[in-house]
């Protein structure tokens, strides 16, 4: 499975002059909501991922998102493991687990994410699911951007990973952008104006 060029085949592999939310330079962008745009294509994805899930011999009871990003993977991660789908959100800043969503003492959590970069969000919904009784078995995302190692791949952790070590991480495949600071940026030397995705309509 070619990954990258499914992206790019959903406009969610963008190239050009972006400012991330770092604010950082780069000349590609992730727009990962574009990939799951498609259900046909998430269902695809989703599945490849559960393979991998299955293959490490992972027991799994449920998958927890954190909203909004990794509500849409998660969902299709749970759908093709067979198993519960619960998400935790922001309220107050503060990741929480509300709406009915219960989990029991004991049970298997895996935390999916549509796209890791460092795994603040995924680490805060580890955090909810363990306080009420939960296990952590692993870390999932669609598209990994190279913070955080990856089962699979020889990517080292990077100092900014927040995932635990101790936690496996499944992703399709890395998504390594070289990143430039606003004074370093050669597309900037150039005379190009960054532009901020979402700042658009888009
Ligand atoms: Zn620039």
């Amino acid at each position: 499975m070619n990954v990258a060029q499914i992206y790019k085949d959903a406009s969610a592999l963008l190239e050009g002059h972006f400012k991330l939310s770092s604010g950082n330079h780069s000349s590609f962008y992730l727009q990962s909501a574009k990939v799951l745009e498609d259900p046909k294509t998430a269902k695809l994805l989703a599945e490849a991922l559960a393979a991998q899930i299955k293959e490490a011999g992972i027991k799994v009871d449920a998958v927890c998102s954190p909203a909004l990003g990794g509500l849409i993977a998660g969902f299709a991660l749970a759908t093709a493991l067979d198993v519960r789908f619960i998400f935790a959100e922001r309220v107050d800043g503060d990741m929480t687990i509300r709406r009915g969503f219960e989990v029991q003492e004991g049970e298997n959590y895996i935390i999916c994410e549509d796209i890791i970069t460092t795994g603040g969000s995924a680490l805060e919904a580890a955090r909810q699911v363990e306080a009420d009784g939960g296990n952590i078995v692993a870390y999932a995302a669609l598209a990994n951007r190279g913070f955080c190692s990856r089962v699979g791949s020889d990517l080292e952790n990077k100092e900014s990973c927040k995932l635990p070590l101790d936690k496996p991480l499944f992703a399709l495949d890395d998504f390594t952008f070289e990143m430039y600071s606003p004074e370093e940026c050669p597309m900037c030397k150039e005379g190009s104006i960054a532009y901020k995705p979402g700042s658009r309509g888009n």
